[in-house]
């Protein structure tokens, strides 16, 4: 069972997702990873490691952002490999998420946007949605994440940032 995290506000944002996973530690995971977004730009760090690696790597890269998003991964779909941690950016940097669950049509979805010329970068079928969302996204985050429940099947839990929408989750 995976854990999710999301904050907006004025303490350290990297520190309350850092503890909220720590708190979500005793579900079990594999894997966990942090994004955020400072000024704009989505900024990410995962590994393989414990929370407490995780957090390790966060101070030695001061890494900081304005609002952000965390995860604990339990793998279903992808190996447990820091490429395959959540959370997800689309290709083109204007999305991301993390997900709790499974997108049951992620290879046929990943399937058309490949078509379409996007490059997937994980075997994860978490990043069929978050390139799906920026392949549908046109500054209306709201109607892009209605296009995607509508394309997606299966079970799914998603904290979602748009590099555009400040301190919006
Ligand atoms: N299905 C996703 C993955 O394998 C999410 C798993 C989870 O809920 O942690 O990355």
């Amino acid at each position: 069972m995976c854990g999710i995290m999301g904050y907006i506000g004025d303490r350290d944002t990297t520190k309350i997702i850092l503890d909220g996973l720590a708190k979500h530690e005793y579900r079990g995971y594999d894997s966990a990873g942090i994004a955020v977004i400072k000024d704009g730009v989505i900024h990410e760090l995962r590994t393989t490691g414990r929370v407490h690696q995780l957090a390790e790597k966060a101070a030695k890269e001061h890494f900081n952002g304005d609002f952000g998003i965390g995860h604990t991964r339990w793998a279903t779909h992808g190996g447990v490999t820091e490429n395959n941690a959540h959370p997800h950016m689309s290709s083109d940097s204007r999305v991301v998420l993390v997900h709790n669950g499974i997108i049951e049509n992620a290879r046929e979805i990943r399937a058309d946007l490949e078509a379409e010329g996007i490059r997937f970068h994980t075997e994860t079928d978490t990043e069929s949605a978050v390139q799906y969302l920026a392949w549908v996204y046109k500054g209306d985050p709201k109607e892009a994440i209605v296009k995607l429940t509508k394309r997606i099947r299966g079970a799914f839990a998603l904290v979602i940032m748009f590099y555009d929408k400040p301190n919006e989750i």
